[in-house]
């Protein structure tokens, strides 16, 4: 199994707390505009790299913290990103995810509800350029959250992380 990405950052501060391996997703249907990564739009841009590869790369990293799925828009590939973050739970590994879709709409598709048994963190929605933000962490604008997967699949209603 391949995964085509824009790029990897294998020891980033930015994209989550703690150091974190980021996999940069090719491949966004969103289009959002004020977007800073329009080169990841393409579904056919980017390279590919075979799931493995960064599987153990990530498992043999002993100075992350977590590991997050970013874009582009990881649920593009979300049979890809399914099976990469089951493999990475195996080894208790924290999984954040960004994604331009919203809560509400994943726990309704059949598909991409699947991928939230294994992630811990959620950053959900589109960037809205009139809403754009620096004083929430980790997020563009203050539309977007960051919710707590876990407690909010348990719990049938969104819970949000504060940092
Ligand atoms: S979801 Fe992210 S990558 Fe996609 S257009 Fe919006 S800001 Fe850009």
């Amino acid at each position: 199994m391949k995964l085509r990405i824009a790029g990897l950052s294998k020891e980033s501060v930015v994209d989550g707390p703690g150091i974190r391996y980021v996999i940069f997703a090719q491949g966004c249907l969103h289009n959002c505009r004020g977007c800073h990564n329009p080169n990841t739009h393409p579904i056919d841009g980017g390279y590919l790299v075979e799931l493995d590869e960064i599987y153990n790369d990530i498992i043999n990293n002993k100075f992350i913290d977590g590991v997050t799925f970013s874009g582009g828009d990881p649920f593009v590939q979300i049979d890809e990103f399914i099976e990469l973050a089951k493999r990475l739970k195996k080894h208790n590994i924290n999984i954040m995810c960004y994604t331009g879709y919203i809560y509400e709409d994943i726990i309704k598709h059949e598909k991409y509800k699947e991928i939230l048994n294994y992630l811990d963190t959620l950053v959900d929605g589109k960037f809205i350029l009139e809403r754009k933000t620096l004083k929430k962490p980790y997020v563009g604008s203050d539309n977007q959250r960051i919710i707590d997967v876990q407690k909010s699949l348990k719990q049938n209603k969104i819970i949000e992380v504060k940092w």
